[in-house]
């Protein structure tokens, strides 16, 4: 945490100076969740100055394809802590995610997204869960790097870094350290993906050794995703990848009651940008009837991150009351629960007259110090980076774009071709081995994907590579190339020492 985030500091300034964040209004129910946010924290007295900025769909369509102008990013980067409502992605190519473009070049690594069943007086199937998902953040297939490389075959590339892996999986376990949790699952798809979650995977049994006070598990994203979904009460804490955490997060809110209630922390070094988990809702958008409840908790979360302890707990404590007298917005009313049906503005007022009183049924909050939400000043993943032994070039896949679907002809075609100092060993067809002796039923597309290793290797003798040139890769690809073929990709085969750094075709 930098030392303009440090409660310490910040309490001690607190009577002089208000703390400034950036609030960004957003879009759909956006203005009306935030309006209500900022009631209710005014009306607490929290210690914050909000300067309002413009992001989201108006600047999209303005031409700026960023969704976010230069003034915004001024005020992001004076204050260095967000508010943000939820925004609309424009429907149409050329706009990125500003979601996506914040929480990377801010460098909010880490995803905290906690939620908990408010059994009998919000209906849930769940009572006793009490769950935090804690979401990798910049990585996984929302780099965002996608390419159509022939007529039928788009890409989008999975990309898993060491360092960012080390980052969020030490940041879930010393989540559950520090809020006295008692066990951290991570949840991969490595049966399948075995080099991006394999890697995430074998991070996270080194790095749980380290926490052995812990109780640690494993689980395939698919069954522990479909087990969260009907036991979530056996979960804890849950680290995992990007996409997966996206999922299961929106699972785990909406499990709760409503996705409307759940907040998140998107958490950096140095920034710090709090939301709801869900979207803009265009479908009642206007209608004043959103639940505020999602942003109301991650303002929550901010106060707490800033140290503005007390207030934080006097809204978490207002809310708390308001939802067990049955006053409950329309996404959660339920005539056997709920007493009073109410829209935003009035939940707003609801919890804003709760203020100072303590919840009679449900646990009332009790927050004892800033909670810490950015762990990663206590370990730097650069500067121990793991050895993975030497690097040395095996091969190269080469992709091609050809309409003839017959991998025979293309295979013997590229057999013939001798003398470049590489030798083709297989081609797959959307990763299934087609030659040499595929499988005729195999669907085949017009993108091929064909491995090529050291000439001098004798194929009947088993699978044995060893070192090329790049300069060897070059001349191939100029004889693909002067021989008609359509080369649209490569990908270097490398080993690093004695692990090999590709997967192996489906039947290679
Ligand atoms: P959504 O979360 O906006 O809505 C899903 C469903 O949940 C809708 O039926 C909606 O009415 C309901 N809902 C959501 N929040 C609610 C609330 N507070 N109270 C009551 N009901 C609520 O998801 P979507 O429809 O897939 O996405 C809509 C837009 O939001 C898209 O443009 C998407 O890109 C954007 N989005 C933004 C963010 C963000 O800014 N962080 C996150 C997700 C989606």
């Amino acid at each position: 945490m930098s030392e303009q985030l440090n409660p310490e500091v910040i309490m001690e300034t607190f009577s002089a100076q208000k703390v400034k964040i950036a609030v960004a209004d957003g879009d759909g129910i956006g203005p009306e969740i935030m309006d209500a946010t900022l009631r209710i924290l005014e009306a607490a007295g929290a210690n914050i100055e909000a300067e309002h900025i413009q992001i989201g769909e108006k600047v999209y369509l303005s031409g700026n394809s960023s969704g976010i102008p230069t003034e915004a990013w001024e005020v992001i980067n004076r204050n260095k802590i967000m508010l943000k409502a939820p925004i609309t992605t424009p429907q149409g190519k050329g706009y990125k995610s500003l979601n996506v473009t914040l929480r990377k070049s801010l460098n909010l690594y880490a995803n905290i997204r906690p939620c908990r069943s408010l059994h009998p007086f919000v209906q849930t199937m769940h009572p006793d869960m009490d769950v935090v998902i804690v979401r990798e953040n910049e990585e996984d297939l929302y780099a965002g790097i996608e390419h159509q490389q022939t007529h039928e075959v788009v890409q989008c590339l999975k990309l898993i870094s060491i360092p960012g892996s080390e980052r969020i999986i030490r940041e879930a376990f010393e989540y559950a350290v520090a809020n006295d949790r008692q066990k951290v699952t991570c949840m991969v798809k490595d049966n399948i993906m075995k080099l991006t979650d394999g890697v995430f995977h074998e991070i996270f049994n080194r790095i749980g050794a380290e926490y052995p006070q812990i109780e640690q598990e494993v689980q395939i994203i698919d069954i522990g995703a479909a087990r969260l979904a009907t036991r979530p009460d056996r979960y804890d804490v849950v680290v995992t990848l990007n996409l997966y955490g996206d999922i299961i997060s929106d699972i785990t809110a909406e499990l709760t009651g409503s996705v409307g209630m759940a907040g998140s922390s998107n958490i950096g070094k140095n920034y710090a940008m709090f939301e709801a988990i869900h979207g803009s809702a265009p479908d009642i958008a206007g209608k004043g009837i959103a639940n505020p409840s999602g942003l109301l908790n991650a303002a929550v979360m901010m106060l707490q991150h800033i140290g503005d302890i007390e207030v934080a707990q006097k809204i978490s404590n207002a809310w708390l009351c308001t939802l067990e007298d049955g006053v409950h917005t329309g996404d959660i009313f339920n005539p056997e629960f709920s007493t009073k049906r109410v829209n935003t503005a009035e939940f707003a007022d609801a919890v804003i007259e709760r203020l100072g009183k303590l919840p009679q049924k449900l646990k009332p909050v009790h927050f004892v110090a800033a909670e810490r939400h950015a762990f990663s000043d206590l370990f730097d993943p650069l500067a121990a980076p793991v050895e993975y032994g030497d690097k040395e070039l095996v091969g190269v896949d080469i992709f091609l774009d050809r309409n003839n679907r017959d991998p025979k002809s293309l295979g013997d075609a590229l057999r013939n071709i001798k003398g470049t100092g590489l030798q083709l060993k297989m081609i797959t067809n959307r990763g299934v081995k087609v030659y040499p002796d595929g499988n005729p039923e195999t669907f085949c597309t017009d993108h091929w994907r064909c491995r090529y290793i050291a000439e001098d290797i004798d194929l009947s003798a088993g699978v044995i590579y060893k070192e090329v040139a790049k300069e060897t890769i070059i001349r191939q690809l100029s004889v693909l190339l002067e021989q008609g073929f359509d080369v649209v990709k490569t990908e270097n085969l490398y080993h690093f020492g004695d692990k090999r750094g590709f997967s192996l075709g489906q039947g290679e």
